[in-house]
Parts: C-alpha cells; structure tokens; sequence
C-alpha cells in the first residue's frame, strides 16, 4: 500500500486535569474524505492543532507525506491547506485583496490560482465585495479559497458547516466533494452532526472525549448496522412472550407505547405476523428497519462513556 498522507499515532494533549485528546491513531490515504467525528469537546480541534503543528503534542507522533512533524518549521506543512474554526480575514478588504495578500505571503507567482480558487468556491461573483460583507457561509467558502490557493494534498476541514444553514451545509458538501474529485485533495473533515459526514465521508474516525472510539471505512460501518424488526402491538408482553417461546428470538426489546424490537438474525415477519395474529394479537404495524447510523452512534458514545 502507498504510503499514509497523513499518519496520527498514540496522539495526546493533556491538560492540568484534561485529557483532551488520550493516545488517538488515524490513517489518511490518498484520496480519502476523512470524516472526523465526535460530540463537542470531544478533542477534534485539538487533535487538529497538533496535526498542523500549531500546538505540541504531551505524547505521539504525526507525520505528513511520511515527515514528522515536530516543533518549529515545517516545510511538509506548505503541502496542507487548513481552515480551523472561524477564518479570520481583513474585513475592509474586498474577497480577491483578501486572498491576494495571502497569496503573496505564500509566495505563489501569478494569479491564476487566485481566480481558480474563486471559481471553485463559487465566489468570483462576489469578488470585489468586503469580506465584512460577507455570510457566515461566504466567509467559510472564502476560508477554503484562501486553503487552496497553494494547491494542498491534504486539506484539513475543522467543522466548515458550524452555525451554517442547510443550503450554506449543502453548498460546503459539494464544495468539498469537488475537490476530493477534481483536484484530488485528500480532506479530513471534523463535524459533530452524524449525518453530514455520512453524507460526505469515505472514512470515519469518531472520537469521544480524547479516545477513538472507532476508525472505519465509510462503507463497512454503514453495513455493519444491524436489521431488525419494529412492530406496535395491542398486548406487548404477551407478544414478546410468544416471540421468544414460540418463535425462539433471544432478542426482543420492549419499547414505549407497545413497540417492540427484535433483533434476530434471519428473521421471517411474515411468519411473526402470522403466529402472533393467531394468538389474538392485534398487530397494529410491523415493519423490517435498518438501524441507522445516528442509532450507532449514540450506542457506540454511551458505550465508550462508559469506558472512557
Ligand atoms: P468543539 O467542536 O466544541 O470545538 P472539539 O471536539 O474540537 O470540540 P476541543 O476544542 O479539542 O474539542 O476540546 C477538547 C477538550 O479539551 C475540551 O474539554 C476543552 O475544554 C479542552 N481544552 C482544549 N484546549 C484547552 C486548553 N488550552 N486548556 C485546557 N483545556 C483545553
């Protein structure tokens, strides 16, 4: 396999009395969308800052395209494009002079890139406007112009949609979906809200306060959830009773309001419907559900509270 574009091993930062990240490990490879998640507070943003060598890790390593990164100067680091939390720019400067500085500090000849990045953020219309004047989702648009003017290999996302509305999250989706595409930048991409990155993501880390509770290929996790069988009855214990005698399920769960959940493998509802309506059992809805992600999530964070 080629080698990691970006290696994270046995990370922490600890604080007086925090372990606000506790010996994670992560993998990135060439064009992955790396959807890093985890509650707030989970550890994200920091985790990040050590990535990007802006902080010093208390134990661990991260090595970028195969170079550790350590204290001082990073020349691998010009290989990265970063927004973390909020970009900040001159807000008296138009878009473009904003970026144009950035570009000079950068050191990248001609402005071809700088239009290039425009266009693909969807701001060239608004090029000549005050950053002041900008959205929330404008700013952040212009936060990943600014990332990609050099041409990064790996450009590292710390919760882009925060306090964005649905279209402003749809638009930062495409976005990064189009640069993971066409430019092939590999993207880690930090987010608390489940659904994004399951929209989004090809891999998932999801951390939870400082440990990695699991690190998995997109695909795998959304296989790995289970099937099961929801049904609302009239007598649920009686059901549930005649579902583990009758039938020999191990696990059926007694929800509120007459439901019930039953997780078997292999299970016909046809059948269930059947032997449970001969018992007299009115069965007001049945139905064969995937569990979703969300569901996975939250057992998997209760699971690693317990642990942690
Ligand atoms: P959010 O999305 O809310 O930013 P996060 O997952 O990025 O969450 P971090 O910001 O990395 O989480 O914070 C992880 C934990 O470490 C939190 O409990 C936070 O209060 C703590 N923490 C972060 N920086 C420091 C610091 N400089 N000193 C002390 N504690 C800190």
């Amino acid at each position: 396999m080629t080698q990691p574009i970006l290696q994270v091993r046995g990370l922490c930062k600890h604080y007086k009395g925090i372990k606000a990240v506790d010996g994670i490990d992560m993998t990135l490879r060439q064009g992955d969308i790396y959807g890093f998640l985890g509650q707030n507070g989970a550890g994200k943003t920091t985790a990040i800052r050590m990535m990007m060598g802006l902080i010093q890790p208390t134990a661990g390593t991260v090595e970028l395209l195969g170079e550790r990164i350590g204290k001082g100067r990073n020349e691998v680091l010009r290989k990265v494009g970063s927004v973390i939390e909020y970009p900040g720019f001159y807000p008296n400067l138009t878009a473009y002079e904003n970026l144009d500085i950035h570009r000079k500090m950068m050191g990248i000849q001609g402005k071809d890139s700088l239009e290039d990045a425009l266009q693909t953020t969807g701001l060239w219309e608004a090029r000549n406007r005050r950053a002041a004047q900008f959205s929330l989702g404008m700013k952040q648009r212009l936060g990943i112009a600014r990332a990609i003017l050099h041409a990064p290999e790996l450009l590292i996302l710390d919760e882009p949609t925060n306090g964005l509305d649905p279209m402003g999250i749809k638009e930062i989706r495409l976005l990064i979906q189009e640069l993971a595409q066409k430019r092939n930048i590999t993207i880690l991409v930090s987010s608390h809200i489940l659904s994004e990155v399951e929209q989004l993501a090809t891999k998932v880390g999801i951390i939870h306060r400082g440990i990695m509770l699991e690190e998995t290929q997109m695909q795998a996790l959304k296989d790995r959830n289970r099937h099961y069988i929801s049904l609302q009855v009239d007598q649920q214990e009686k059901s549930r009773n005649l579902l583990v005698n009758e039938m020999g399920i191990r696990d059926c769960r007694v929800e509120e309001n007459g439901w019930l959940r039953v997780y078997d493998e292999g299970l016909m509802p046809g059948e269930m419907n059947r032997m449970l309506v001969r018992e007299g059992i009115l069965v007001n809805s049945l139905s064969a559900v995937k569990d979703s992600l969300e569901d996975y999530f939250v057992r998997l964070v209760e699971g690693g509270a317990v642990r942690a």
